[in-house]
């Protein structure tokens, strides 16, 4: 009874858990800035890789990543602490480096409905410099879908919001809302408050199991036993499986 109400009480400590992180992430509603200023100078460079590219990229993607830039030179979302200046560059060692494959899900194996990921390489808090990989387009079953212009500068834009220190936002109006699902190379906080959830419901259904299933073994432990003393004497064989 003693273990029962253990398991419980963890049970419940998990719940309240979760809800305690979830009270966290809201008092910052719109979304969690992963590292507020990331970039330890200004302007930061950018080089737009548009010279080895895949078949289905389209040459206007360029402008969509130019004005993904002018979009968070402008303001962005309002999120940012810092007012981002870009510089275009021709060399590949920029602060952000912006490539394309045609679908991340064949050409990387990234996970399916990823359209685009940002790997920053932090040293010391501070960005030291970030990766964007866009895709062309996605399969709808055997169907090629290329990325409209529209579509390109949105995911370009999400992107470029991590690069300058964004996590997700929950508001799915903002451009930070992960409306691609894609794979985040940030920081384990930017599980979103339902897997949390999830996750304490799991841990608590784990232990409930776990109790029961030990439980259960040392009840057929004993009464195995209990069966060997009453019988082995009578049947000389205590064995009954
Ligand atoms: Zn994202």
């Amino acid at each position: 009874m003693i273990r029962m109400n253990r398991v419980i009480i963890v049970f419940i400590l998990a719940i309240v858990l979760a809800f305690a992180l979830e009270g966290v992430r809201h008092m910052d509603s719109n979304g969690p800035v992963i590292i507020a200023e990331p970039w330890d100078h200004s302007p930061i460079t950018v080089y737009i890789d548009d010279k080895d590219v895949p078949q289905h990229y389209s040459p206007s993607y360029r402008e969509e990543v130019l004005n993904a830039l002018t979009y968070w030179e402008n303001g962005g979302n309002g999120q940012l602490v810092y007012r981002p200046e870009f510089q275009v560059v021709e060399t590949d060692n920029a602060d952000i480096l912006i490539m394309w494959v045609d679908n991340l899900e064949k050409d990387v194996g990234a996970s399916s409905g990823v359209a685009g990921f940002t790997r920053p390489y932090i040293v010391n808090g501070r960005f030291e410099r970030a990766d964007i990989v866009l895709e062309t387009g996605n399969y709808e079953g055997y169907a090629w879908r290329q990325y409209g212009d529209s579509s390109m500068e949105y995911i370009a834009a999400h992107e470029m919001g991590h690069a300058l220190g964004l996590g997700h936002s929950d508001d799915r109006s903002d451009i930070m809302y992960p409306r691609y699902n894609h794979r985040d190379n940030l920081n384990p906080l930017l599980f979103n408050s339902t897997r949390y959830i999830l996750l304490a419901l799991i841990i608590g259904a784990a232990l409930m199991i776990s109790y029961h299933g030990t439980g259960w073994l040392r009840y057929r432990k004993q009464r195995k036993k209990l069966e060997d003393d009453v019988f082995s004497d009578s049947e000389g064989d205590g064995k009954n499986e």
